[in-house]
């Protein structure tokens, strides 16, 4: 069968012949139909992140699946023809006391596994197989936009854990702000409309769907600097990774408010901080500064919900180029107006 694949630590990436899935990689078999591209397969596919499966050179690539179920034994609960997709992350082998009771998105010992990023071959291949826990299955109703899964997932993880440490006080949050328009930072809009809160979003860029996409979810488009984007943010989710943005949008948040920060910065970048101020903001207001990465099968579970839950054809709206696989190489080529890439198999 064909996949995609990268070796880790040298750039490029290519489309090469490799042996079906062995039966020992789990009883369900899936037939891929969709595979979504992010920064982090950009950042593999650079050399700079990444590592293969031990005693392999070479990692399928691939973390953001849509399938359809071939096999699948009865006691799974999947029919074959079941659209689904594969959770990314495998609790580490000790395992700490999160991976031991599925919460390995809180991996304490960092040694987890990753499909298509760290150890563990991906999804980016005609055909895989996974161990029933770790699939999840996804509303065949929403066609290819199933492909949205995986980052709605950590998107879902965000919002479980905002609303966790909501719950430390009395607290009515009304205005939500997402600094980044790419599609974990329009799923974030998604999820905050779908909680009836007023959403603003902000992005560079000025022209492409981004605005329109934003307008059509009833949320205010903002360009241009933080501060004016709008004030009283109860609850700002970090999208961008942009370092220079960091400390501003720590700094943005009403009283009680809570930064969550779900973009990884991949660059090195000095900026004068003046720390004595952020710290009596943070302090003197309660504020609640957090990191949120991945996600486990309860995400996953909640993120299929609000897929189920939002407007299809909006959804088709994100996945805004897709190609086939024969043209594989257009997929991983950065173009000014897309929003999701995914290769359809
Ligand atoms: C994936 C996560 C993963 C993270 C770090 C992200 O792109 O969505 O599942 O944990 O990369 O490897």
């Amino acid at each position: 069968m064909k996949a995609l694949v990268v070796t880790p630590g040298r750039p490029g990436i290519q489309l090469a012949e490799v042996d079906e899935p062995p039966p020992e990689d789990g009883e369900i078999l899936v037939q891929a139909m969709a595979l979504g591209v992010c920064g982090t397969d950009r950042e593999i596919i650079e050399g700079r992140y990444g590592t293969a499966p031990p005693g392999h050179d070479r990692l399928i690539i691939g973390h953001e699946s849509l399938g359809r179920v071939v096999e699948a034994p009865v006691e799974s609960g999947l029919t074959p023809g079941d659209h689904v997709a594969g959770i990314v992350r495998r609790p580490d082998p000790v395992p700490c006391p999160n991976c031991a009771v599925g919460e390995w998105d809180m991996c304490q010992n960092g040694r987890y596994t990753e499909h298509g990023i760290k150890g563990l071959h991906g999804f980016g291949a005609e055909r895989f197989r996974l161990q029933s826990r770790f699939v999840v299955k996804v509303d065949a109703a929403l066609g290819l936009t199933g492909v949205l899964l995986e980052p709605a997932s950590i998107i879902a993880k965000a919002w479980y854990h905002i609303e966790q440490i909501g719950r430390r006080a009395r607290w009515t949050p009304r205005r939500v702000l997402v600094t980044g328009a790419g599609p974990v930072g329009l799923l974030a809009a998604v999820f905050a409309r779908q909680r009836d809160f007023e959403v603003h979003v902000l992005d560079r860029v000025t022209s492409g769907p981004k605005p329109q996409l934003v307008a059509d979810l009833g949320a205010t488009y903002h360009t241009g600097d933080l501060k004016d984007a709008c004030a009283d943010i109860d609850i700002l989710i970090e999208c961008t990774g942009a370092g220079a943005l960091l400390f501003q949008v720590m700094r943005c948040v009403a009283h009680n408010g809570i930064v969550c920060l779900a973009g990884v910065s991949s660059g090195h970048r000095v900026i004068p901080v003046d720390p004595d101020a952020l710290n009596r903001e943070l302090v003197l207001e309660n504020a609640v500064v957090f990191g949120t990465v991945n996600a486990n099968r309860r995400h996953f579970e909640l993120a299929a919900e609000a897929l189920a839950a939002a407007d299809p054809e909006w959804l088709a709206g994100l996945l805004n180029r897709r190609v086939d696989l024969q043209q594989w190489q257009q997929a991983f080529e950065r173009r000014p107006d897309d929003v999701k890439v995914v290769v359809q198999f």
